[in-house]
Protein backbone atom coordinates (compact mmCIF):
# COMPACT_ATOMS: atom_id res chain seq x y z
CA UNK A 1 0.00 0.00 0.00
CA UNK A 2 3.08 2.29 -0.68
CA UNK A 3 1.73 5.31 -2.45
CA UNK A 4 4.40 5.45 -5.28
CA UNK A 5 2.83 8.58 -7.17
CA UNK A 6 5.20 11.28 -6.37
CA UNK A 7 7.87 11.75 -9.18
CA UNK A 8 10.75 10.18 -7.91
CA UNK A 9 13.01 12.65 -10.22
CA UNK A 10 11.81 16.03 -8.89
CA UNK A 11 13.32 18.93 -10.82
CA UNK A 12 16.71 19.49 -10.17
CA UNK A 13 18.36 22.92 -9.91
CA UNK A 14 21.35 23.36 -12.11
CA UNK A 15 24.62 24.83 -9.97
CA UNK A 16 23.60 27.49 -12.65
CA UNK A 17 20.16 28.31 -11.68
CA UNK A 18 21.18 27.92 -7.83
CA UNK A 19 23.64 30.67 -8.09
CA UNK A 20 20.89 32.74 -9.91
CA UNK A 21 18.88 32.05 -7.19
CA UNK A 22 21.48 32.64 -4.33
CA UNK A 23 21.66 35.54 -6.21
CA UNK A 24 18.13 36.52 -6.16
CA UNK A 25 18.12 35.86 -2.70
CA UNK A 26 20.58 37.96 -1.82
CA UNK A 27 19.41 40.96 -3.47
CA UNK A 28 15.91 40.26 -1.91
CA UNK A 29 17.22 39.74 1.25
CA UNK A 30 19.28 43.61 1.21
CA UNK A 31 16.34 45.46 -0.54
CA UNK A 32 14.02 43.96 2.34
CA UNK A 33 16.76 44.58 5.48
CA UNK A 34 16.78 47.84 3.98
CA UNK A 35 13.15 48.03 4.04
CA UNK A 36 13.21 47.34 7.68
CA UNK A 37 15.71 49.60 8.59
CA UNK A 38 13.46 52.47 6.87
CA UNK A 39 10.60 51.40 8.66
CA UNK A 40 12.31 51.28 11.70
CA UNK A 41 13.37 55.05 11.10
CA UNK A 42 9.96 55.83 10.31
CA UNK A 43 8.75 54.38 13.98
CA UNK A 44 11.68 56.51 15.82
CA UNK A 45 10.32 59.47 14.05
CA UNK A 46 7.30 58.93 14.85
CA UNK A 47 7.58 58.58 18.13
CA UNK A 48 10.17 61.59 18.21
CA UNK A 49 7.40 64.17 16.29
CA UNK A 50 9.68 64.73 13.49
CA UNK A 51 8.18 62.01 10.95
CA UNK A 52 6.56 63.83 7.75
CA UNK A 53 9.36 66.26 7.76
CA UNK A 54 12.66 66.12 5.57
CA UNK A 55 15.36 65.25 7.44
CA UNK A 56 17.50 67.61 5.62
CA UNK A 57 16.04 70.81 5.23
CA UNK A 58 13.42 70.23 8.40
CA UNK A 59 10.49 71.31 6.07
CA UNK A 60 6.90 69.37 5.52
CA UNK A 61 7.56 65.65 3.53
CA UNK A 62 4.25 65.96 0.76
CA UNK A 63 1.55 63.97 1.94
CA UNK A 64 1.63 62.88 -1.41
CA UNK A 65 5.41 61.23 -1.55
CA UNK A 66 4.52 59.96 2.17
CA UNK A 67 1.59 58.11 0.48
CA UNK A 68 4.06 56.53 -1.84
CA UNK A 69 6.99 56.44 0.26
CA UNK A 70 5.70 56.03 3.90
CA UNK A 71 8.87 55.96 5.31
CA UNK A 72 10.08 58.91 3.16
CA UNK A 73 13.19 60.30 5.20
CA UNK A 74 13.24 63.44 3.13
CA UNK A 75 11.15 66.16 1.08
CA UNK A 76 11.24 65.84 -2.93
CA UNK A 77 14.01 68.87 -3.31
CA UNK A 78 16.08 66.02 -1.03
CA UNK A 79 15.33 62.67 -2.86
CA UNK A 80 18.43 61.06 -2.41
CA UNK A 81 17.87 60.30 1.30
CA UNK A 82 14.84 57.76 0.44
CA UNK A 83 15.94 56.83 -3.21
CA UNK A 84 19.15 56.18 -3.18
CA UNK A 85 18.77 53.72 -5.46
CA UNK A 86 17.26 55.62 -8.59
CA UNK A 87 18.59 59.50 -6.58
CA UNK A 88 17.38 62.11 -8.88
CA UNK A 89 16.40 61.93 -12.56
ZN1 LIG B 1 14.26 68.70 2.15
Amino acid sequence: MTDTSAPDDPVAASDEDAATIGADYEALLAEAEQVLDDVDHALARLDDGTYGTCELCGGPIDPGRLAGHPAARSCERHPQLTDPATGPA
